[in-house]
């Protein structure tokens, strides 16, 4: 069984009301029971929404949109709400969608809303991380397959 970020699958859950549906992803499926979740939704965020980025202010950590809106609480109820269902079906491994604020690890987006990429793990990717839970992304999955 394995949590996979949902607009991986094509679920329309990103914030533009796209997703970033990647085809191969869904072969997982012939293989492996697969839970798909969408982390800011869970977190009570609208679909579509502003997109938001992770700053880091005075040493803490706060999610905000590009209109300067703090979400940092919907971003943390999100990554519990995630853990609770990983947890909950026992779950090992994770693939989550790269660079987000939610879900992204290893690289995220600066806080400048310009593209740019800083390392850092996405809030509901760093409660897994600490959960032992195994991490992969869109690009990386397939080592999962070997
Ligand atoms: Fe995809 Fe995760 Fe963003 Fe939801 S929070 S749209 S699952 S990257």
């Amino acid at each position: 069984m394995i949590l996979i970020s949902a607009c991986l699958l094509g679920i329309n859950c990103k914030y533009s009301g796209g997703n970033n549906k990647i085809k191969d992803i869904e072969n997982l499926l012939k293989k492996e029971v697969i839970i798909p979740v969408c982390p800011e939704q869970l977190g009570g965020l609208h679909t579509p929404r502003n997109p938001s980025e992770i700053i880091i202010k005075n040493s803490k950590k706060y999610v905000l949109d590009n209109k300067g809106n703090d979400l940092t609480m919907n971003f943390i109820k999100g990554a519990e709400e995630t853990l609770k269902i990983a947890k909950f079906f026992n779950i090992e491994e994770a693939i989550l969608k790269t660079n987000s604020p939610s879900c992204g690890f290893g690289m995220i987006y600066d806080g400048s809303f310009s593209s740019r990429l800083i390392k850092g793990d996405g809030i509901t990717a760093l409660y897994l991380k600490r959960n032992n839970i195994k991490l992969y992304n869109e690009f990386n999955y397939k080592e999962k397959l070997k």
